[in-house]
């Protein structure tokens, strides 16, 4: 890993399609600043996408890169990380992606806690396929395919990663440029599966969810009293419904990821240190 590499040789050559003003735009330099701020460089990097508008990402970093089937590019970001736990691996997706078809994916990546990062480009709707309710889209929110809202209770995602034992869990709005970096700086720091929920408005599809409602909404937890090492304190921000908190929410600083526990990291000793080439020609053999 070189000491100056620069966010912007995370950048790949291709244009991104997305909409102009997409939050995912922010999302992704958020991500690159954090790999370039932690001594991270293309060449030890691997990026693997979900699918949704979120999931081009691949494409549009200078990385290695996977872009996964719908819902299931978590495992595949576990399975490159033990093939190879040099890599840093970054996992990125939407909140269809990640919290309906990839629910299941996601509970038990969390269990697991194996050390690699979670971004979910949250923007409350299915933009891709041009404007479905999401599993995080308001109860009254109506879409094409629900009238009248899809009256049931949005998925609280932060609350599903506490339940299911996270080490660490964070939430960002990519539009705050340098307390996005920061935050996803932190969970990518973490020793385990760093879980960043990042608010990333849709400006084709979503009216409601949109910038001015986010910065209008949002509660930065820097400016409070919060020790994200306390659980009950943690617990307590995620339920309370109607606050749109950003920053790091949980963190246990005794995390051990699964791949470095007793038992586990002695049956892993013949992983090379070297380029997923390597892993994959161990694979072949
Ligand atoms: Fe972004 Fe929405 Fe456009 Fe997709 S449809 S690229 S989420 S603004
Ligand atoms: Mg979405």
């Amino acid at each position: 890993m070189s000491s100056d590499v620069r966010f912007t040789d995370f950048k790949s050559d291709k244009q991104p399609t997305w909409c102009p003003g997409c939050g995912d735009f922010g999302t992704m330099n958020g991500m690159m600043k954090a790999l370039a701020e932690t001594g991270n460089d293309p060449d030890n990097t691997f990026v693997v996408a979900g699918i949704g508008c979120s999931g081009k990402i691949g494409t549009y970093m200078h990385s290695y890169a996977l872009h996964g089937v719908h819902g299931r590019a978590l495992p595949v970001g576990i399975g490159v990380k033990l093939a190879n736990p040099n890599l840093e691996v970054m996992v990125a997706g939407g909140d269809g992606d990640g919290y309906s078809i990839g629910a299941g994916h996601f509970v038990h990546a969390v269990r697991r806690n194996v050390d690699m990062s979670y971004v979910v480009m949250d923007n409350r709707i299915y933009g891709l396929t041009k404007g479905q309710a999401s599993p995080t889209s308001r109860q009254d929110f109506e879409t094409s395919t629900t009238p009248e809202g899809p009256q049931m209770p949005p998925v609280n995602p932060l609350a599903l990663a506490l339940a299911s034992g996270a080490t660490f869990i964070a939430q960002s709005f990519s539009s705050d440029a340098q307390r996005h970096a920061e935050i996803i700086q932190k969970a990518v720091e973490h020793d385990g599966f760093g879980f960043v929920n990042t608010y990333s408005p849709c400006v084709t599809f979503n009216d409601v969810d949109t910038y001015d409602y986010f910065r209008d909404s949002i509660v930065d937890l820097s400016e409070e009293d919060h020790d994200p090492h306390d659980r009950e304190a943690a617990k307590e921000k995620i339920l309370e419904g109607d606050k749109e908190y950003m920053g790091v929410i949980y963190q246990d600083d005794d995390s051990v990821p699964w791949e470095k526990r007793e038992g586990i990291e002695g049956d892993m000793s013949d992983i090379p240190d070297g380029a997923p080439e390597d892993a994959m020609d161990l694979v072949r053999e």
